[in-house]
């Protein structure tokens, strides 16, 4: 079985792993607990964590909060920021080809008050930074965007976006799930909150991580948790830490750091190797819906074949090919995704994702496909 779903969900390593037993074995005390060794190894652990996610979006350890995972990050970072306005700020930019956790949560803020713009995207799946510009008015606080996108792999201009942001004195929330491990991921000056998820990075499901910069524009940047209760995670998120979590969520981030420029060109020649593969068999009967190499992260590839239902295709690989036809988290509606770069519902019914996967051998497609 050769795994190509790696932007659904991610294989744990086996140095994560190794990493986190410790944890749910001999190390179980509680890092919030005092005076003996068993809590403060615990503690120890999940700053040692903190500063590798730190390291690698180049913050403040302080800055680093553990959450459930990048759902929660956005819903804790998004309300957070909303619950913390004036009166006469109600608006929020986003984009129509968010994750369903950031699009959910605005419908949310809807309901309750809030006005929302929902950016339109270029056919590469980008926002168009003269659009974004138009759209912000003097009741604007918030620019919530994705790093990279889910589906296609297009990578927007953050720091462009940032310094638009910053000149504004707008807050800006980065959804950058699916950007660690396939670009540099160090914060633009004018990115005030990042999101992040381990499972999507070869760590556990269930953690992940909000940065929530302090001082943006001088001002103290307190908002409001999601999850009030005890003192822990700097008073942002209560509850005892997920310890073997965290830890496998610093390992899996540690492992990104070390391995970046390996994997890149690892993934580019998979790539490589796998486009090949389709234009020889498919010859004109294959579209590509994902942009040019320059627009996106090497490793996902977003495609149709011309006249080939994705779901009877899906179905006849899937012995042999686990792979997707788009977000695993609207399985339900054809993909908003690629209706938003313009395609049909003919041609969405037709499309088919590959996220591949550096740590996946996939010699064995050339005979598969
Ligand atoms: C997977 C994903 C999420 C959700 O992450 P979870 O940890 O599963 O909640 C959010 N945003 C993007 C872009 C994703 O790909």
């Amino acid at each position: 079985m050769i795994y190509l779903d790696n932007n659904a969900t991610t294989k744990v390593l086996p140095e994560v792993r190794d990493e986190m037993i410790k944890y749910l074995t001999e190390n179980y005390g509680n890092p919030s607990s005092k005076y003996y060794k068993l809590a403060s190894d615990s503690k120890n652990a999940v700053e040692y964590a903190r500063e590798k996610v730190s390291e690698l979006f180049g913050c403040d350890t302080d800055e680093v909060i553990f959450t459930s995972g990048a759902s929660e990050s956005n819903n804790f970072i998004i309300k957070g920021i909303a619950d913390i306005q004036e009166k006469n700020k109600r608006h929020i930019i986003t984009s129509k080809i968010e994750h369903a956790s950031v699009l959910e949560t605005m419908k949310y803020l809807e309901k309750k008050g809030f006005h929302v713009t929902y950016l339109d995207v270029t056919k590469d799946g980008t926002i168009d930074l003269k659009q974004l510009t138009d759209a912000i008015t003097q009741e604007t606080f918030l620019v919530s965007v994705m790093w990279v996108n889910n589906e296609l792999g297009s990578i927007n201009d953050i720091k462009s976006i940032a310094d638009i942001c910053r000149k504004k004195n707008l807050f800006l929330h980065v959804d950058a799930t699916q950007a660690v491990g396939k670009i540099d991921v160090t914060m633009p000056n004018g990115v005030s909150f990042l999101s992040m998820s381990a499972h999507k990075i070869y760590g556990p499901k269930g953690v992940g991580v909000a940065i929530v910069k302090k001082d943006q524009f001088g001002l103290p940047n307190r908002i409001t948790p999601l999850i009030h209760g005890g003192e822990q995670e700097n008073n942002y998120r209560a509850g005892t830490q997920c310890v073997h979590n965290i830890v496998g969520l610093g390992k899996a981030c540690e492992i990104v750091l070390r391995d970046f420029e390996k994997n890149q060109e690892i993934l580019k020649n998979h790539e490589k190797f796998l486009v090949g593969i389709l234009n020889r068999k498919l010859k004109d009967n294959i579209v590509y819906n994902s942009p040019c190499q320059d627009l996106k992260v090497p490793g996902v590839i977003n495609f149709q074949i011309k006249g080939v239902k994705n779901v009877i295709f899906l179905k006849k690989i899937s012995s042999q090919i686990a792979a997707s036809s788009g977000s695993a988290c609207s399985i339900t509606h054809p993909s908003y995704t690629l209706k938003a770069i313009g395609l049909s519902d003919e041609e969405i019914a037709q499309s088919i994702r590959f996220s591949l996967s550096p740590y996946e051998d996939i010699k064995e497609l050339e005979e598969i496909l």
